[in-house]
């Protein structure tokens, strides 16, 4: 009996083991299927979002890329806009400037010569307005019409010259000396300094020479090799010195210490030719006795056909027979300013040059 309760009792726990078996196991199960549930759905989620995403990036893409191709239609056509704006105005322009071309071409030659050349202009455009009218006295001679040197070949255009010197002097009114000097000594001194030396050159070792050299037995006295090196930078010191030095000794011993103030006594001091003693005979005494001919005053005079003549006393004396005695000293500085400003020995600016119409070099 107690045999049988113990195996119905082992029957029974067998049997409650195997049902909480089953129902462990039927919870396992369970709890699998809703693991594997919670997984699919997970990766629904994942998927349907990156599905979202792609899509997202694709319709952000293409908006980019209209908003890319809009902005390039957009700025093809401003281009293109633009363009023709130019092209309107470029049209404009032309038409408007052929159109002051055209009125414009009867004063063309006056104008430029007012224009051209003057110290006192920027650009030859800037003065055109306020240059006064050139009023000719003479009428030009075609070049052409001129008769020949019979050596030199020269075209003789001294019929020409008052043409000439009045433009000249519309574009050079006022031509001012450009040595620095007080007494007739100082522009004496700076004179023959300036024998192969820029005037600004010399202005720069009189500035310091006129203090420290103030009366004519200064300079009578001065040590040789102490006023060299004074004026050493102005080059061929040596013969300078001799020069400056020899007509303070002349001037003291003959003149009683007074600058003569005629041709004849200024040529005799040392180193003096008819070019410094027409300078200091204009520039430091106001008398015209005669014209300066230096080395631009030779070239241009030459170019221009007033003379034929090389030697400048000769070229002095064609010139002399053409201008007036008030005019001697500023027809020298004016042809001086006219070969420094545009008739360049080397480069001539011919295509700027108020006298090109009168001058048989021009172009040449
Ligand atoms: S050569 Fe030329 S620059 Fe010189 S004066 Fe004649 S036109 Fe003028």
């Amino acid at each position: 009996m107690t045999a049988n309760k113990e195996t119905k009792t082992e029957a029974e726990k067998a049997k409650t083991a195997k049902t909480a078996e089953k129902e462990k196991t039927a919870k396992t199960a369970e709890k699998a299927k809703t693991a594997e549930k919670a997984k699919t759905a997970k990766t629904a989620e994942k998927e349907k979002t990156a599905k979202t995403a792609e899509k997202e990036k694709t319709a952000k893409t293409a908006e980019k890329t209209k908003t890319a191709k809009t902005a390039k239609t957009a700025e093809k056509e401003k281009t293109a806009k633009t363009a023709e704006k130019e092209k309107t105005a470029k049209t404009a322009e032309k038409e408007k400037t052929a159109k002051t071309a055209e009125k414009a071409k009867p004063a063309k030659s006056a104008d430029f010569r007012k224009s051209a050349g003057n110290p006192d202009t920027k650009t030859p455009r800037q003065t055109i307005s306020k240059m006064p009218v050139v009023k000719r006295a003479i009428k030009p001679v075609p070049l052409s019409k001129l008769p020949l040197f019979p050596i030199s070949k020269k075209p003789d255009n001294r019929a020409n010259f008052k043409a000439i010197w009045d433009i000249l002097q519309q574009l050079y009114p006022k031509p001012e000396v450009e040595l620095d000097f007080e007494t007739p000594f100082e522009i004496l001194t700076a004179t023959i300094l300036s024998a192969q030396c820029t005037d600004r050159q010399v202005n720069t070792v009189t500035q310091f020479l006129f203090k420290k050299y103030r009366a004519i037995e200064d300079y009578a006295n001065a040590d040789p090799a102490e006023f060299g090196k004074d004026i050493y930078s102005t080059g061929f010191y040596n013969s300078k010195t001799k020069h400056v030095i020899g007509c303070a000794n002349a001037i003291l011993k003959d003149y009683g210490g007074a600058v003569p103030d005629t041709m004849k006594e200024l040529t005799k001091l040392p180193g003096v030719g008819r070019k410094t003693a027409n300078i200091v005979l204009s520039r430091g005494f106001g008398i015209n006795d005669g014209i300066a001919v230096d080395t631009h005053v030779k070239r241009l005079s030459g170019k221009i056909g007033l003379t034929e003549q090389e030697d400048p006393e000769k070229i002095e004396q064609d010139l002399m027979k053409l201008a007036k005695r008030e005019d001697y000293d500023n027809l020298s500085l004016t042809l001086i300013f006219h070969g420094r400003r545009v008739c360049d020995a080397k480069k001539p600016k011919c295509d700027v040059c108020a006298i090109q119409e009168m001058c048989p070099s021009a172009f040449i």
